[in-house]
């Protein structure tokens, strides 16, 4: 049984909430369910948010302890080439988690670092879960994509459908894939795109209700296949959220 959590982008306080709400006790210092339901992250646990690095410790406890399971998202992969020491713009939210990055000792510094490489590194481009019935990708994945991990299959479950065009603001252009999903063997959990209320169509989910821009924090539960949120402790940024003429 699992708990499958939406972009956190550093809400950890909403995350805490969140979990809470799910039942879940904080009396060690993570969570953890009295009935051993463990949760899993459809990735972006960092940027924009007020607390990345606290997300990053809970998360890479939980998941050590196999309390829980994470997949990247395009965040994740963006603070990872960060860390290696690549160049990347500390834009669209990383130059918080580098602000927070910055305000720490060497040795903090050093330790935080150890910690996100390792759980990056461990983790898998999409979870596969309940014997297959149960696909955790960022921003979802095609059907004939579960099972590959190329580099096609890396790019979309990490940037969507994209088409390599820009909207008129430079948001990159994305397919609706939600919608001409057919797969049946596999439900899929995804975030990426956020949403005012979590969108269920084809055997898929999204659950990015963007807590970041004011929305809401959304866990999927499954086998139960029901959603329960939070309310976000952020500013409403209505611009940011898409909506879809289902
Ligand atoms: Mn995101």
């Amino acid at each position: 049984m699992y708990d499958i959590i939406g972009d956190i982008h550093g809400c950890y306080n909403e995350f805490k909430d969140l979990t809470e709400k799910l039942g879940y006790n904080w009396s060690e210092g993570y969570p953890i369910h009295p009935d051993g339901r463990k949760l899993a992250f459809v990735g972006d646990l960092t940027d924009r948010g007020p607390y990345s690095l606290k997300v990053i410790e809970i998360v890479y406890e939980i998941v050590k302890k196999g309390l829980a399971y994470y997949t990247p998202g395009n965040h994740c992969d963006k603070l990872y080439r960060y860390f290696l020491g690549r160049k990347v713009q500390e834009t669209h939210g990383l130059e918080t988690t580098v602000a927070e990055l910055k305000a720490l000792t060497k040795q903090q510094y050093a330790l935080i670092r150890s910690k996100y490489m390792e759980l990056y590194e461990n983790a898998p481009l999409y979870l596969t879960l309940a014997e297959k019935k149960l696909v955790i990708a960022h921003a979802g994945i095609r059907s004939d994509y579960i099972g590959r991990t190329d580099k096609r299959v890396k790019t979309f479950v990490l940037y969507g459908d994209i088409t390599g065009e820009k909207n008129p603001d430079g948001s990159p252009v994305r397919r609706d894939w939600a919608k001409n999903y057919t797969g049946k063997k596999s439900f899929i959990v995804y975030g990426h795109t956020p949403v005012k209320e979590a969108r269920l169509i084809n055997e898929t989910i999204n659950i990015d209700t963007g807590c970041v821009f004011g929305g809401k924090l959304t866990a999927f539960r499954y086998p139960e296949k029901e959603t329960v949120s939070v309310s976000s402790q952020q500013p409403f940024v209505p611009e940011k959220f898409r909506s879809f003429d289902d």
